[in-house]
């Protein structure tokens, strides 16, 4: 392809892309496809002699869309939400023009530093202590592919810290602590470590959130079987339901174990704290508090993934340390060829001494161009529209709502920003009376299955099942920038059809 070539091909590109968004509400959520169906579509080897690009492109509809789950359709309330927009889809194609891997600060300054100065508007943007900043030449935030790399380099960077406090800890007695709520990036990096993981039971009581009293417990029964907990990784804003950890108690025991490293992930709650509202219920305040020897201990890291609701496009998850030597003397390995004058004299930071790989790709374009395009309103209302949906929602299922009648369901736990959780209930009955807890909770969770069940055979939306301390539930995730209440309401009267048919498939034990 030559330039011209290029210039009418990105045109049409654009109207494509134009083409998608305008009929996206017309598709399915889910595609239509089996197993294999779309790799049947593929031929098995390259072809032997380059393709014209009409025909290239021209696959775009005839073998990539049929097999797309369309996450930015406004019924897509499964997961979390993956937003994207114009502005990151343009840096995107900007940073493909000056493709670069960007490991050192000479591979391309603009790399390192636009990356620098955007990942402290972040931290303005939540409001995270200047601790955080780059600019304060002791804290550093940088950019990673995911969450689940960021926890990865942050075990190690936590590892290493308990070495050089203990040097002559085995490897096998140390131990990374979550909760059962805590995402799976936890287990999988001990597995990725080879390390042992022990996740803390949490309570419905708590609402399934890490409490100080608990944490302190643990704590102390995992040192009198002899392990070194090294890191504890704390939520906000759990996968299944948005459980928040209780920071400032966390860190009144962490005062007490100054060897523990304390990570917080974010990745989904995270992009909350941009509302000054929602602060509070983040536990902002501890987050940012610094460590005070013997009162208060203090968070070390903190991830917040900008790629769910946070408006730039997958992969833009953000890591902050409010001490980047954690991170360097970890993961510095400067080699002859990697040495720059600018590093050894200390001017500049070479972002790959604070991730895994060497090569990293140019993110910080999309953030910086989302945050001038929205602005710091922009980003907030965009976060309140889809709170303030969220409350629609619950006061339809609740049956607040002038018009629409009270969905036949609880709520599992609050409302938590743009989630919500429901659980189906057995309906009261001389046989369901009859029923012991463990046939009732078998019965329920039978109830909750079958919904999520038949939902799957409805394509034109799509929503999630997650199981709590044994209960089964439904997860209904508002976050399509394009979802408005119309869609809420259509989506409450299908989960009507979906609990009644539930109701009516679903034996008594
Ligand atoms: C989504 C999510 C993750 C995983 O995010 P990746 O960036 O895909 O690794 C981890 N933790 C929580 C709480 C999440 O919501």
């Amino acid at each position: 392809m030559d330039r011209e070539q290029f210039r009418k091909a990105a045109y049409a590109a654009a109207d494509r892309i134009c083409d998608y968004f305008e009929k996206l509400e017309k598709r399915d959520v889910v595609p239509n496809v089996q197993p294999g169906d779309i790799a049947g579509l593929l031929p098995q080897a390259p072809p032997e002699n380059g393709e014209e690009w009409s025909e290239i492109a021209g696959d775009f509809d005839r073998v990539v869309l049929p097999g797309i789950t369309h996450w930015q359709h406004p019924s897509f309330f499964a997961y979390f939400p993956a937003n994207t927009n114009y502005e990151s889809i343009l840096a995107d194609m900007y940073a493909g023009a000056v493709s670069n891997p960007g490991f050192n600060w000479s591979c391309s300054p603009t790399c390192t530093e636009l990356e620098s100065v955007v990942m402290d508007w972040v931290a303005k943007l939540l409001g995270l202590d200047s601790r955080f900043h780059n600019a304060s030449g002791v804290g550093a935030g940088v950019l990673n592919t995911t969450a689940s790399e960021g926890c990865l380099v942050v075990c190690i960077a936590a590892r290493e810290r308990y070495l050089r406090l203990y040097p002559d800890t085995r490897a096998s007695d140390f131990v990374i602590i979550a909760t059962d709520q805590t995402h799976s990036l936890a287990a999988k990096a001990a597995k990725l470590l080879g390390l042992s993981f022990h996740a803390i039971q949490t309570k419905k009581e708590n609402d399934w959130s890490l409490r100080g009293d608990q944490l302190r417990e643990e704590l102390e029964m995992l040192k009198g079987q002899g392990k070194k907990p090294f890191i504890l990784i704390a939520t906000l804003g759990s996968t299944s339901t948005g459980a928040i950890d209780n920071i400032p108690e966390i860190t009144a025991v962490t005062a007490d174990y100054p060897e523990l490293f304390l990570h917080v992930d974010a990745a989904w709650g995270g992009v909350q704290l941009a509302l000054p509202e929602c602060r509070p219920e983040s536990f902002a305040d501890a987050i940012n508090a610094s460590a005070v020897e013997g009162k208060r201990g203090e968070v070390h890291s903190l991830i917040v993934n900008l790629h769910k609701s946070g408006l730039v496009m997958f992969d833009a998850s953000c890591l902050w340390t409010g001490d980047r030597s954690l991170l360097t003397e970890a993961l510095d390995v400067t080699p002859h060829y990697l040495k720059t004058e600018q590093a050894e004299q200390g001017q500049v930071v070479d972002l790959r001494n604070m991730g895994l790989a060497l090569g990293r790709r140019f993110r910080s374009l999309k953030v910086w161009f989302v945050l001038r395009s929205y602005g710091v309103s922009g980003f907030q209302k965009h976060l309140t529209r889809l709170n303030d949906l969220t409350v629609v929602l619950e006061r339809l299922v609740t049956g607040e709502i002038d018009g629409v009648e009270k969905l036949d369901v609880e709520l599992f736990t609050p409302r938590r920003f743009h989630l919500l959780v429901l659980h189906v209930r057995a309906l009261p009955s001389a046989e369901v009376d009859k029923l012991d807890a463990a046939a009732l909770l078998a019965y329920e969770n039978a109830l909750n299955a079958a919904v999520y069940k038949i939902s799957t055979g409805d394509h034109s939306l799509m929503i999630t099942a997650t199981s709590v301390g044994g209960q089964e539930c439904v997860r209904i995730a508002v976050g399509s920038s394009q979802t408005e209440e119309r869609h809420l309401r259509e989506l409450v009267e299908k989960l009507r059809g979906m609990i009644k048919r539930a109701r009516e498939e679903t034996p008594l034990p």
